[in-house]
């Protein structure tokens, strides 16, 4: 590479453009129109995890290298011997938002197309699968209908289970720079006080679960206030009166007992078109104190929350994961559209419903048809035109007529053998599905498995064959981003080994199984121009999803793509905008659908797990935890509580604690915090077998699905919660990664010269020479390398460092109580560091270096900038605002992602003790 490449980062659905300099540094790209040249800490620590030491570089066939060639026509014999046997359906593909669109393309034309099942799933399915269907139900299509640009321009944002600070970092600046400018309001609704709750003018902690309540009483609201807009809804929307009904019940089972009393027919407040006679609502509407009850908040603060939506004509609502990962997490979407579908507040400037979506393509995946129940181009199942339509497209008599399985359905079918064959790509569904033990049992008794992925993985331990696939800055493609915005992701440098794309695997698979000329694209550009092409084929205005205009792009047009937002159909040149604000929805009759969402309280009983990201780190940490720098921020995973919780079930801040559900339990860390409401916790879902030994939270997490998007609820788990007897506390560095196998409780925490451990002891230490073999076991030494020990039985210490060449080769050092462990800021640094003479005794001090303010946790990864050293500034130069700690330390200046945390801090050390 010689010259600048722009590229898109490949982590959240932002969709940030980079660019990549001729040495691999890597910056925002400030003529992208994402990002605007803004990164978070994920973006701007890119470059640091290029790394290629621990990539898969060779195909494997049964624990052997193979060459490609052997591998793929195995895989091809095996999935067409499979189908033969059993059925198409008796076959699966599991693939990933993180896929380009050109991949997701080519499998899903293979499976639902050629091999004749629908049996394709994604991890999207685990992101936003409730979104989709509720865009479905209310347009008529899968469609976002807002742009990035009404961040700007709201002048209120509503952020429903969406911890933006953290997940989606750069809209996040975005609208902390409107608020700045034009003092848009910001609302958050979420169980958790999270770092985007703590910078909202208002935040409503409401109960899990509650949301669909919530918005019932909204729309009652809206109604009794005369705020619907009856003359857009009656252009433009039905279902009105059939909505209002179901909300104007707090449960279901009040609307049952109300039902009778609907059908007295009293006259509601508000335009009498929008009700059916015979259905009024007045008199047993729901108030704000019956939905603040069922919401457990303040009446007053929901009450305000209601008059802010209720006077805002541009009101735009937010919603992520906290939304979609629910049981009821379509009707959580429909009761969301349905407040602005009521106020026609939608497709206008800074108005509207926006779903923000996790992956980098998780909307690249949509188009393509990518989920199980859909068909490529927004095409549609349940419409014979468009089977027909597809199936003349691509020439495949065989093209699928049913939906396939969605993705816990997908793995239960694997576990009870009725798919005998599974291809998974890119994801790590051993570690991120609910219910992951019985996912890893599923994946152990299915008779072939195959992984394609760019690093060994939960799941690629389980794989009969393994690929290895090109990955991010290696291969060329196309992303789309959460407001419709289609990047180039862009090859910057070659492929480790033998890496290839999966939209190669997948075609010369095509090929190998007989139908090459299905699959004889030769580029990505190739494959582009017909999924382009497609989208425009017997389309007619009947799908807003059309690209169309592209479908003649060329090799060097490819190449030099710019980012465009659809639609984009042929003739057009101008890129897709704000969409529906005058109606002209994908429906039959153009108009939207209000969906009625009676509300469905959660069962309750103990404690209720919320899983979810933290600021540093991706999915299960296969690129970002191999960043030093991104692992400092928080480099064990917790188990975040309320200390009331924590004191009632004997829990300390910091103590080793099991988390029991229906599926079994996991050990983390308890870190107590009164952002925590009662009776919930909150724990990461980053960590894998590779990092922990008790492996991924996804192990504990239950399979309860949404029964219609069929999207796990990954938020509500019935947990308990109880503390660990530790008998010994250790910390280990050493060169090597890898696992410990169960000696005692370990979580591995990359540092810049090698790997850092903390042990947690569940039996006591063994003695004498057990104790050795067990030291020995741990440092993992080369033969002949010197040891330097010192123990105290009787106070249950070992101390070991090994050099090698004059350089700290390991140390361990265990102790009874955490307090006789050395301080691990000082420690650190001593790894790989040469050794004088003279220092050697400071060794098994652990302390070779005096402990700085600038080795502890991060709070800035982008200028590692520590916790004690912003709290240190804080305290000595009487700092008063974050601008102050960016001016002495930089901190805050660049990503912003740390900002909550640094006002944290700035709050903490200036508030007056007691
Ligand atoms: Fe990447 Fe961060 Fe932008 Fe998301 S917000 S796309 S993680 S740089």
């Amino acid at each position: 590479m010689t010259e600048p490449v722009h590229t898109a980062c490949p982590y959240c659905g932002v969709g940030c453009g980079v660019v990549v300099q001729p040495d691999e540094t890597i910056k925002a790209d400030p003529l992208h129109p994402s990002n605007r040249g803004r990164l978070c800490s994920k973006g701007a620590a890119l470059a640091a995890t290029l790394d290629d030491s621990t990539r898969l570089t060779v195909p494997t066939v049964f624990g052997r290298e193979a060459d490609w060639d052997d591998a793929l026509r195995l895989v091809a014999d095996r999935f067409r011997e499979t189908i033969a046997a059993h059925g198409p359906d008796s076959v699966a593909f599991y693939v990933s938002g993180q896929c380009l669109t050109e991949d997701y393309y080519v499998a899903n034309k293979l499976m639902k197309g050629f091999i004749g099942s629908a049996n394709i799933d994604t991890n999207s399915r685990l992101c936003m699968a409730s979104s989709v269907a509720g865009h479905v139900r209310a347009f008529g299509e899968d469609v976002v209908p807002g742009v990035y640009e009404d961040w700007d321009e709201a002048d209120l944002v509503v952020l429903v289970g969406s911890n933006t600070a953290w997940c989606h970092p750069v809209l996040h600046q975005r609208l902390q720079a409107a608020r700045s400018a034009h003092g848009t309001k910001v609302v958050v609704l979420d169980p958790r006080r999270t770092a985007t709750a703590e910078t909202a003018d208002l935040h409503i902690p409401l109960a899990p679960g509650s949301d669909v309540a919530l918005f019932n009483g909204l729309l009652s609201y809206l109604y009794r206030t005369g705020k619907v807009d009856a003359a857009w809804i009656d252009r433009h929307a039905s279902g009105f009166a059939d909505a209002l009904e179901a909300a104007s019940a707090v449960t279901v089972e009040d609307r049952l007992c109300l039902a009778g009393e609907f059908a007295l027919g009293q006259r509601p407040v508000g335009s009498p078109s929008l009700v059916a006679k015979g259905r009024s609502p007045a008199g047993m509407e729901t108030t704000i104190e019956t939905v603040a009850a069922e919401c457990g908040v303040d009446p007053e603060v929901l009450e305000t929350f209601f008059d802010m939506f209720a006077k805002t004509e541009r009101v735009m609502t937010v919603y992520s994961q906290g939304v979609n990962q629910s049981s009821s997490g379509t009707d959580k979407v429909n009761a969301i559209v349905n407040c602005h579908l009521a106020t026609g507040r939608i497709g206008r400037p800074g108005a509207g419903p926006f779903s923000v979506t996790g992956q980098p393509n998780a909307m690249g995946g949509r188009e393509v048809g990518g989920l199980a129940n859909q068909l490529a181009a927004h095409m549609r199942f349940g419409d014979a035109a468009d089977r027909a339509a597809l199936r003349a497209f691509w020439k495949a008599p065989a093209l699928a007529e049913t939906p396939g399985l969605k993705a816990v359905e997908l793995f239960d079918a694997v576990l009870d053998g009725r798919i005998k064959a599974i291809w998974i790509v890119a994801t790590n569904p051993a570690a991120s599905m609910p219910r992951a033990g019985r996912v890893r049992e599923a994946l152990a008794a299915c008779p072939f498995v195959v992984v394609s992925d760019c690093w060994p993985t939960d799941t690629s331990a389980l794989a009969h064959v393994v690929l290895p696939a090109a990955g991010w800055g290696e291969k060329d493609g196309t992303v789309t981003n959460s407001e419709r915005r289609i990047s180039r992701q862009r090859a910057f440098r070659r492929p480790p080994g033998q890496a290839r794309p999966d939209w190669r695997q997948f075609a010369e698979v095509g090929r190998l199984m007989g139908w090459a000329d299905a699959f004889a694209w030769q580029t990505p550009a190739a494959v582009f121009r017909e999924h382009a092409a497609l989208s425009g084929h017997a389309n007619d205005g009947r799908r807003v999803f059309d690209i169309s205009a592209m479908a003649d792009v060329d090799e060097a047009g490819y190449a030099a793509m710019q980012p465009f937002r659809w639609p984009l159909p042929a003739g057009s040149s101008s890129e897709g905008g704000r969409l529906f604000a005058k109606g002209g929805f994908p429906t039959s009759d153009g108009r939207a659908r209000f969906v009625p969402t009676p509300y469905r309280p959660l069962p309750r009983t103990g404690l209720l797990l919320n899983t979810g990201r933290i600021r540093d780190q991706w999915h299960t940490m296969t690129r970002t935890g191999l960043s030093p720098a991104l692992m400092s921020h928080t480099p064990e995973p917790m188990l975040a509580m309320h200390p009331a919780d924590a004191a009632a079930a004997g829990i300390v801040q910091g103590a080793l604690t099991r988390l029991t559900t229906a599926e079994g339990n996991v050990l983390l860390r308890a870190e107590l915090r009164h952002t925590q409401r009662h009776g919930e916790v909150f724990a990461p879902m980053h960590w894998t077998d590779l990092f922990a030994s008790t492996g991924p939270v996804g192990r504990v997490v239950s399979a309860a699905v949404d029964p219609i998007s069929g999207q796990p609820d990954l938020k509500a788990t019935a947990a308990t919660a109880e503390p660990v007897t530790v008998y010994f506390h250790g910390l280990l560095l050493r060169r090597t990664g890898g696992a410990l196998s169960d000696i005692c409780h370990w979580v591995r925490v990359p540092v810049t010269e090698g790997q850092m451990y903390r042990l947690a002891g569940l039996r006591p230490l063994p003695v004498g020479g057990e104790l050795t073999r067990f030291a020995s076991a741990l440092l993992d030494l080369p033969a002949g390398t010197e040891w330097l020990e010192v123990s105290d039985k009787r106070r249950g210490v070992l101390r070991v460092a090994a050099v090698s060449d004059g350089a700290l080769e390991a140390c361990l050092f265990l102790a009874a109580d955490a307090s006789g462990l050395p301080n691990e800021a000082a420690l650190i640094p001593m790894l790989g560091a040469p050794v004088p003479d003279a220092t050697r005794t400071k060794l098994l001090a652990g302390r070779m270096y005096d402990a700085t303010a600038a080795e502890g946790p991060k709070v800035c990864a982008c200028f590692g900038v520590t916790r004690d050293a912003v709290r240190h500034a804080v305290a000595t130069h009487h700092l008063a605002s974050v601008q102050q700690i960016g001016v002495l330390l930089r901190a805050g200046t660049n990503c912003g992602s740390c900002i909550p945390e640094l006002e944290e801090i700035v709050r903490d050390v200036r508030m007056p003790a007691g």
